[in-house]
């Protein structure tokens, strides 16, 4: 007899629910989890190398239950980069910002409470939701994928949510949310009841535009989301951020546990610090990739949606999926998020483009 998932005692809300997902395929160009294609650089490594062999003599040690150190760098970046200053009593860090959304929405989420998303968005959030056991509210959208602020205001208006989700650049669209759309929330979401609201910027750092961490002054509900998945090329580090008013960094600490970030990740997220500048090149060479693709896949003859972020949204197709499966069966691994209509690739290398151009231009052959 097969025994199964449903033959457990699992909550009633997880059953008959598939895990996060994306498919891991060993094909040669993969293009489908919006990671940095580039690897660190050698000098970075040594360093990494070597902040964890220091580390490595502590490890008998719990680690700093406070990472001190590694969120005043986190907080240097942030003023470096935005020009509106943060310290480290603004700053919180976690192992990928996937596990700052849990932190958040334990704290401010969780049974009898709510929280929406302006979907198609990115899904975890829903699913951290539901895994929290937080009432899940799909927000909506316009067609050509921005948010219709009317529509927002109105949907939190009327379900009162505890936690409004806002993701810009958005995943999977690309799309960038102007700063009065996230102002406007924040007034609505505040008349509705005291709610958080968080800014996901996993991808701001390919922006067209800025960050919007000015907005956190005056507004102790506002909390901006960051990682250092993206842009500083360590998705493998899984090292996620937050930035709020310090009473933010307080609460998420009730439901931390202790020793949550090993000394190992701090020790390896502080050695990639040091290189920021080196990092921060890569992002202009994908930016210029990202606004190639957007070119060459017009030119091509597709739709696209507007990027801010390091993948591009293009479509339209009547079965996305049987597209998807053709672009693979040329060795490339695109996203198929679910989108009616639509798929998305990450801008890689030069050279991963190129092969990615070369199977669509074929499929859109094959197609006419
Ligand atoms: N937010 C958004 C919008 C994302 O797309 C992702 C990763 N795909 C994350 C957060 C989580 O990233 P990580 O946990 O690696 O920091």
């Amino acid at each position: 007899m097969n025994f199964g998932i449903d033959d457990l005692p699992v909550r009633d809300e997880l059953r008959g629910k598939s895990p996060y997902g994306a498919p891991q395929l060993d094909v040669p160009v993969r293009l489908n989890t919006n990671e940095n294609p580039y690897p660190l650089p050698e000098p970075l490594v040594e360093r990494i190398a070597e902040r964890v062999r220091e580390a490595a003599r502590d490890l008998n040690r719990y680690p700093d239950r406070d990472a001190v150190e590694l969120r005043t760098q986190l907080a240097k970046y942030l003023t470096d980069t935005s020009g509106y200053a943060v310290g480290l009593a603004n700053v919180w860090a976690a192992n990928g910002s996937n596990e700052v959304i849990q932190q958040l929405l334990q704290t401010f989420g969780g049974p009898g409470r709510t929280a929406i998303g302006f979907e198609p968005s990115y899904s975890m959030h829903g699913l951290i939701a539901r895994g929290t056991g937080t009432g899940w509210i799909s927000g909506p959208r316009n067609d050509d994928f921005t948010i219709d602020l009317a529509a927002a205001e109105r949907a939190v208006a009327e379900h009162r949510p505890d936690v409004v989700f806002v993701t810009t650049p958005n995943n999977p669209t690309g799309t960038a949310v102007p700063a009065g759309t996230v102002l406007a929330l924040y007034e609505a979401a505040q008349a509705a009841k005291p709610s958080m609201v968080v800014v996901d910027e996993a991808y701001i750092e390919f922006s067209h535009g800025e960050s919007l961490l000015p907005l956190l002054e005056g507004r102790p509900n506002l909390v901006v989301s960051r990682t250092m998945s993206k842009a500083f090329g360590a998705a493998g580090l899984r090292l996620g951020y937050l930035a709020a008013h310090p009473a933010v960094v307080d609460a998420v600490q009730l439901v931390r546990l202790p020793y949550h970030l090993s000394a190992v990740t701090q020790a390896t997220a502080l050695a990639a610090l040091e290189h920021t500048d080196t990092l921060l090149k890569y992002v202009e060479q994908l930016k210029a990739e990202r606004d190639r693709l957007v070119d060459e896949l017009l030119a091509i003859g597709y739709e696209v949606t507007p990027s801010d972020a390091n993948f591009v949204q293009f479509g339209r197709f009547a079965d996305a999926h049987e597209v998807w499966q053709r672009i693979l069966d040329r060795g490339v691994l695109v996203r198929d998020n679910g989108v009616p209509g639509w798929l998305r690739v990450t801008a890689g290398t030069p050279e991963e483009n190129d092969a990615f151009l070369d199977a669509v231009r074929e499929v859109k052959k094959e197609k006419d």
